[in-house]
């Protein structure tokens, strides 16, 4: 199968029609009835494909004003089919999963390893709702012996774009195990211009001439700088090298090849995929793998992916989801740059040079919560993204959202910590997982927030005053956490030593609720005169 040629990515038009097209095939039927999403077997896979594609026409396709293409017609009036197959044309042979040549990031040499059944390839994601007794899969192992080539490909994507350790010299991916990716979409509901996977993809193409921006070494030109699989891999660990940014071209990162696998493709067996259900006479069972390949290392900083400032080293590391999932607190962190986080650099590079309605935009966040060798969850989420230009509106707006999310933290931490109270004797010593409180007020708040940021974005952009948002904001987390405390901390059949506990635990909350912590983060001033509890007070603004 050539991953160029072939019909192999699993597609949804908007009339609702499924297929499968080529890579160039995107934008085929683009004003009757286009290409909408993908449609992949896997959430995972989604993710991958996506990032394929992007991969794909970032390295044939970037916006180049010597090659006549420009960024902001292709978005409106996107290339047609022919247009984008020449485009790619000349990587063709690059992209071959067998055959005697190169194959897609498969190692280049045989490897001569004790094969593994193909299931192994697969990153196993446990379900959403069996995360909480951690014990049923709905991917199962045993229950994926053989796939087709396209589920393979997809799977080898997948796997060297998120791999996580995988015991010695099995190496992570250039984003470590698990990476979060954040790309920029339209949303469908949008009604100025209409949401298409070509559009979707192109949002997120940085041009030509700031790819030498990117970390990477840019006058590495050969193809094997770019993929890695054109020449022997650049072994790790004894006798090897480790793979810093100088040793390759800043487009790796889109083809990055931690692990060294060679598909099995010659024993090929008639059937159904056991992913996605298609017949097929290549189905695949086994593939080879070894270890010490591609060490990624050094300060690699990949496009589409958010990272934070380490305190010690002060270098970006790439951002991964952690247990709990996503909420509006990761807001700030994937899109608005500040001292300890740098957004992924295709959000930063929109925010900075690219200007569109914002009202259309949001942000696609997806990645796994790796633990070790293994995936807890894949967590995927799509939130509003605002943009501004450089200014004092924007510093404005920036802050404000910080001042909103770290109210909400602290007044999530306020209630958990009373409900433990609450709940124990002594809570300090209580074991037991109560972080998913800190999560129940978050999606609690999160409608609220959401529409405060909306209304903060209009008062950045067209000037205003911040202070009655953040005001209101602070009385819907009392109300929240005040709810939220009762509901948890007196269920049950209580007794007068557990009720006085609760009353204490109550007292103490609202104490705090009301102390200078909340009007800190908020950047409000406290009034002078707090009227009794239960009645409504007013802060002062200055
Ligand atoms: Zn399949």
């Amino acid at each position: 199968m050539n991953l160029i040629n072939d019909q192999w990515l699993p597609v949804r038009r908007r009339s609702g029609r499924r297929e499968r097209i080529a890579p160039w095939e995107l934008t085929d039927g683009h004003d009757s009835d286009p290409v909408t999403a993908l449609d992949a077997a896997r959430p995972d896979f989604q993710g991958a494909l996506a990032q394929f594609l992007i991969g794909l026409l970032q390295t044939a396709a970037a916006p180049d004003a010597q090659r006549g293409i420009d960024w902001d017609e292709w978005l409106e009036a996107p290339p047609s089919p022919q247009q984008l197959q020449e485009l790619v044309g000349p990587y063709v042979d690059y992209f071959e999963l067998g055959g005697e040549g190169p194959r897609f990031l498969q190692d280049f040499d045989e490897l001569d390893d004790d094969p593994k059944p193909i299931a192994s390839l697969l990153i196993e994601i446990p379900g959403a709702n069996t995360l909480r007794n951690n014990t049923d899969h709905f991917i199962k192992r045993g229950g994926v012996n053989h796939i087709c080539p396209a589920c393979a490909a997809a799977a080898l994507f997948t796997l060297q774009t998120s791999a996580p350790g995988g015991g010695a010299g099995h190496r992570t991916s250039l984003r470590g195990g698990g990476p979060l990716t954040t790309l920029v979409v339209l949303d469908p509901k949008g009604e100025k211009v209409a949401a298409t996977l070509w559009r979707d993809l192109w949002l997120n193409i940085l041009p030509q001439s700031h790819i030498c921006q990117l970390t990477g070494n840019s006058e590495r030109a050969e193809p094997a700088a770019i993929f890695p699989w054109l020449a022997p891999t650049r072994i790790s660990g004894k006798g090897g090298e480790d793979t810093l940014p100088e040793h390759a071209h800043p487009l790796q990162m889109y083809w990055g090849m931690p692990r060294r696998i060679r598909l099995e493709l010659e024993a090929p067996v008639e059937g159904e995929c056991d992913i996605c259900s298609t017949a097929s006479e290549t189905l695949l069972s086994r593939y080879v793998t070894k270890n010490y390949g591609i060490n990624y290392s050094g300060a690699w900083e990949h496009p589409l992916t958010p990272h934070y400032i380490d305190e010690k080293s002060g270098m970006p590391m790439p951002n991964h989801a952690q247990p709990g999932g996503f909420s509006f607190r990761h807001w700030s962190g994937w899109i608005t740059p500040g001292e300890a986080r740098k957004p992924a650099q295709v959000v930063s590079y929109f925010h900075e040079h690219r200007r569109m309605d914002n009202a259309q935009l949001r942000l696609w966040s997806s990645g796994y919560d790796m633990d070790n060798m293994k995936a807890r969850a894949w967590y995927e989420t799509t939130v509003p993204l605002y943009l501004l230009p450089e200014g004092e509106g924007r510093r404005r707006f920036i802050r404000q959202v910080d001042n909103l999310i770290d109210a909400a933290t602290q007044a999530a931490y306020y209630t958990r910590s009373a409900v433990k109270e609450a709940w124990f004797s002594r809570p300090g010593d209580a074991k037991g997982d109560t972080s998913f409180i800190r999560h129940e007020f978050m999606v609690r708040t999160e409608e609220a927030f959401y529409t405060l940021l909306r209304e903060s974005h209009e008062v950045a952009l067209n000037g205003g005053d911040e202070v009655p948002l953040r005001e209101r904001w602070l009385q819907r987390l009392r109300s929240e956490a005040e709810r939220l405390f009762e509901e948890r901390a007196e269920s049950g059949a209580l007794d007068e030593g557990e009720l006085a506990r609760i009353a204490r635990a109550h007292i103490d909350l609202r104490k705090r609720l009301k102390g200078n912590k909340l009007y800190e983060l908020l950047g409000l001033s406290k009034p002078k005169k707090v009227k009794t509890m239960g009645v409504k007070e007013t802060a002062n603004a200055d």
